[in-house]
């Protein structure tokens, strides 16, 4: 077979650990073989991130928005314990967080969905992706106690000085205060990467606040994502089949548990912190998860949503046998390169990512699997493979659907 040609190169971002062994054992077996793959690479493990000052990291990140499709492998975000092991010059800040700063973009998580990993919600056939806001609200508050007695209220105070007061509350005893903040620029960026992902991925979308109760607050998120789909998207959701769609944020929680899954659910920043846990635990695995960040402009960046499995690293390095599931890792390349081949109009590209992810669902709907699923999964008897092993049974799949 010839090797599928690329014409623009993606962004290859390298990472730490277990996924970076992971990472490399993909690349040799299951893309190399098969694609004349075009990358422009940037090493983002920790030790080059600490040599260059992070500054591989914002080299990255401005790849992508010259290009437009990047694939990153997890990355160790420092701590004191890291600081020592690594020797490091700064406790560096997370490269993910780096990243969605300069890209401005949304975090898409979805599930992957396979026979033999059952969700815990019996009704969910189809996966089901958060889209969580990543700015403001409770995470930029600012909280105050209130000793006793007395007047607390909000006060803006313009460039021109003039005031505006409202009243939070006349205390006759202690208690606490916490005020709050958005910006429409933010909320903005956020509505137009959910209505792109939405057609891009031809699926509902939903979006959910608790307007009733926070009228001018949680209104605006309404209200902005409800202009922007009337002046920009309206048309293109109608032709494309799908709907957007706005309710309580209870009301949503109820149809979520009763649905089938198969659309993207747009959450403020504390609703899709909480919810992003609850819909991963309950379809199975962490290490079942893809994300995939979507900025405004359109650059995208794939992923695994799960970290870089320490704990497997360190029985490697002693040499032990490791069996960590590459699915999610996997599932960040045909991410990136589905969307590389869509863009540069080479569809052999996207049929090749589409068979690869048929290939790594085959081989656990077979009984082969990492032991992650082998604990969890509803196939009787399943074969538990090491790391290697694993990827190497995908690649027989991928050889013979080929
Ligand atoms: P983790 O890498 O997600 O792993 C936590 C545990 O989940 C593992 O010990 C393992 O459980 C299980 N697990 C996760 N992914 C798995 C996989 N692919 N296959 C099998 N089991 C899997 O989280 P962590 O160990 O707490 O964090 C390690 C590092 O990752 C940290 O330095 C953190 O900063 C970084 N991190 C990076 C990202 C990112 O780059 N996006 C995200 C999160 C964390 P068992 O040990 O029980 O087998
Ligand atoms: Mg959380």
């Amino acid at each position: 077979m010839e090797k599928i040609k690329m014409t623009t190169p993606l962004v290859e971002m390298d990472g730490d650990e277990m996924t970076r062994i992971l990472w490399k054992m993909i690349k040799d077996e299951l893309l190399l073989p098969f694609v004349d793959l075009k990358t422009e690479y940037y090493d983002l493990g920790l030790e080059e991130r600490n040599r260059t000052n992070d500054q591989v990291t914002i080299d990255s990140a401005n790849a992508t928005k010259k290009y437009g499709v990047a694939v990153k492998c997890a990355t160790i975000t420092p701590n004191a314990a890291r600081m020592t092991e690594y020797n490091l010059k700064e406790m560096w800040k997370s490269p993910n967080g780096t990243i969605r700063a300069m890209l401005d973009g949304t975090v898409f998580r979805a599930p992957i969905v396979v026979k033999g990993i059952e969700p815990n919600v019996k009704t969910w056939a189809k996966p089901i992706t958060i889209a969580r806001h990543a700015y403001g609200d409770v995470y930029k508050a600012t909280e105050m106690k209130i000793p006793g007695a007395g007047k607390a209220e909000l006060v803006y105070t313009a460039e021109d000085g003039t005031e505006v007061r409202e009243l939070i509350h006349n205390f006759t005893g202690a208690g606490v205060i916490q005020g709050q903040h958005n910006l429409d620029d933010s909320i903005e960026s956020f509505a137009h990467s959910c209505f792109k992902y939405a057609l891009d991925t031809k699926q509902d979308l939903w979006f959910a606040t608790k307007d009733t109760i926070s009228k001018k607050y949680d209104h605006t998120f309404k209200d902005i994502f409800q202009e922007i789909f009337d002046a920009d998207y309206k048309d293109e959701f109608e032709k494309t089949g799908i709907t957007y769609f706005y309710t309580l944020i209870d009301d949503a929680v109820a149809r979520v548990m009763k649905s089938e899954g198969g659309f993207i659910w747009a959450c403020k920043n504390y609703d899709g912190d909480v919810m992003s846990d609850m819909i991963s635990s309950a379809f199975g695995s962490l290490a079942m998860m893809t994300s995939v960040l979507v900025s405004p402009n359109g650059y995208y960046e794939y992923e695994a949503a799960h970290g870089t499995v320490q704990r497997h690293y360190y029985k490697h390095l002693k040499g032990e046998e490791t069996s960590t599931n590459s699915v999610a890792t996997i599932f960040a390349w045909t991410g990136a390169l589905r969307k590389r081949g869509e863009l540069d109009g080479i569809s052999e590209l996207s049929r090749f990512a589409d068979k690869l992810e048929e290939a790594c669902l085959k081989t656990i709907e077979s009984g082969k699997m990492t032991k992650d699923l082998a604990l969890i999964t509803t196939i009787e008897n399943p074969t538990v493979l090491n790391s290697e092993g694993f990827i190497k049974a995908i690649r027989e799949e991928l050889t013979a659907i080929l």
